[in-house]
């Protein structure tokens, strides 16, 4: 069987950490945490903190530390993540959530960090293009919609805009990034744990690697 994985994919918003952490999930057989997924179902499901994050979330603003630490806890908790590992999609994202993520998996440390660096122009023009799956969170754009209508090619869901895809809502959540997010690549560089790779090339070749990075921080791992 495949070796798992225990990655964080930073990068700002329209990077593609979610494309990626798709794929890697099936390459190193992982959970995919994505905590915007998590809080979007919990949106959808008008759990207690789904009706606490609606309006943060629709504002493109950061949801305090205290309520998404104890969601992504209980996550890394379960059988799958301690046993194979995971991918870490949109957390931490501030330094707070970091150093309680470094406490949490201070038995079985993280692989690497993988940060998606690509130019704000760029991820603009990305994330007005966006279209996602309710379902299963993949990944489309208007220039390249699911086969049938909005209708996933993977699961059958509902393909949509975000709420939160609007020139005013991504103005708020990159400016959230650059103020809380972006330090948070000192503090893995800092820890030897950073690997920086150019998101803005196509899906397939930054794939490809971040596989190669994976297995080389994997085989130093194991000398
Ligand atoms: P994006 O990074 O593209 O803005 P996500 O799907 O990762 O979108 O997150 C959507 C929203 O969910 C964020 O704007 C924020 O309101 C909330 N959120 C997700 N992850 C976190 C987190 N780690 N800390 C605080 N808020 C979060």
């Amino acid at each position: 069987m495949t070796a798992g994985v225990r990655l964080v994919v930073l990068g700002k918003q329209g990077a593609g950490k979610g494309t990626q952490c798709v794929r890697l999930s099936h390459r190193y057989a992982v959970p995919h945490i994505s905590t915007g997924d998590m809080l979007r179902a919990a949106v959808r499901e008008q759990t207690e903190l789904g009706l606490k994050a609606k309006t943060l979330m629709d504002s493109g603003q950061l949801l305090p530390d205290e309520l998404i630490m104890g969601v992504v806890a209980e996550r890394l908790g379960e059988r799958d993540a301690r046993t194979r590992g995971f991918l870490l999609d949109g957390f931490p994202r501030t330094i707070g959530q970091a150093e309680m993520l470094e406490s949490t998996v201070a038995e079985a440390p993280l692989d690497c960090v993988i940060d998606l660096e690509v130019p704000t122009e760029l991820v603009m023009n990305r994330l007005v293009s966006r279209r996602v799956c309710t379902a299963c969170g993949a990944i489309y754009s208007t220039s390249q919609p699911p086969i049938h209508g909005w209708v996933c090619d993977n699961c059958g869901g509902e393909v949509i805009q975000r709420k939160d895809d609007t020139a005013d809502a991504i103005m708020v959540r990159l400016q959230a990034y650059e103020k809380e997010t972006r330090p948070l690549i000192e503090f893995y560089r800092d820890r030897g744990l950073l690997e920086t790779i150019d998101g803005s090339e196509d899906p397939d070749s930054v794939f490809a690697v971040t596989v190669a990075i994976i297995k080389k921080r994997q085989a130093d791992q194991s000398r």
